[in-house]
């Protein structure tokens, strides 16, 4: 099954954003744990949770993702920084267990001139420090574009992180797709190779998601300004090598690009077209 969906608001709760994937054609979305730019959740609405898991069960909407917000960064040179990061990490994952085995993405951050080494070391620590052995969701980082000082830009870094964190087994990597064009992996022209890169380093069991975004950036920019599927650097010939992938295919994609409701239809029903499992 081709596991499709893109970025909603749940503003007006899980119900909704539900019936309005399966308006655009999809079924699966992601959304974000709390306002992007501050740190405010919605209270739980237990209600709308119960009706959105019974909607989800009977129209066959799996596997949402939940992106932390932009202001979660942990390995920011200023201990408040880090210890927001830690309550946002804390409370999030608290709230997903309300989820079958769900999937948390974040970024894993920006150094701020510290050095990418005690970035990744402040990283590993707040991971293991929110990390518990019996939760059910995995965490996932976000392959980033590189740009300022952020961490993750390449797949050795993510492995750095995977490999010193206690509960190796709780994460995973989502691949953004603009992003990793931006970070000079030219998933373009050498697409294989690139994945095999990838598992040679990370292993491919790790990676759990792909944000599909197209590229307003040239290929190695470390720039990210995604694009309309089919209107940037990467372009749709590349997008639906993507797709079809034997190795990529039974990963669910996500779009983030730069669209409302009829644009992401649009995508929805273009790639869904161009799938040819
Ligand atoms: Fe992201
Ligand atoms: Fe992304
Ligand atoms: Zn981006």
């Amino acid at each position: 099954m081709f596991k499709i969906g893109c970025h909603l608001s749940i503003a007006n709760g899980f119900l909704k954003a539900g019936k309005n994937i399966m308006e655009l054609g999809g079924n699966t979305f992601q959304y974000f744990s709390r306002n992007p730019q501050g740190g405010r959740a919605r209270p739980w609405d237990q209600k709308d949770f119960e009706g959105f898991m019974q909607y989800a069960s009977f129209v066959g909407i799996e596997g949402l993702l939940c992106h932390a917000p932009y202001t979660l960064n942990a390995c920011s040179a200023n201990p408040q920084t880090r210890e927001f990061a830690r309550m946002v990490f804390k409370s999030d994952l608290e709230m997903l267990e309300h989820f079958p085995n769900a999937l948390y993405n974040f970024h894993p951050g920006s150094h701020t001139g510290q050095g990418v080494e005690i970035g990744i070391k402040q990283i590993v620590e707040i991971l293991n420090e929110v990390i518990t052995p019996d939760m059910s969701t995995t965490i996932l980082l976000e392959t980033m574009s590189g740009k300022g000082s952020e961490v993750g830009r390449s797949f050795e870094e993510l492995a750095e992180i995977i490999s010193c964190v206690e509960h190796k087994e709780k994460l995973g990597v989502c691949l953004d797709t603009c992003h990793v064009y931006s970070a000079g992996y030219d998933i373009v022209n050498h697409l294989d190779d690139v994945l095999e890169e990838f598992d040679s380093i990370v292993g491919l069991e790790k990676l759990k998601a792909i944000h599909l975004n197209d590229s307003m950036m040239p290929f190695a920019s470390n720039k990210d300004r995604h694009a309309k599927i089919g209107e940037g650097t990467i372009g749709l010939d590349a997008i639906v090598r993507i797709i079809n992938h034997p190795k990529l295919k039974d990963l669910p994609f996500y779009l983030e690009t730069p669209n409302e409701d009829e644009g992401y239809k649009k995508e929805i029903t273009l790639l869904k077209n161009c799938r040819t499992y």
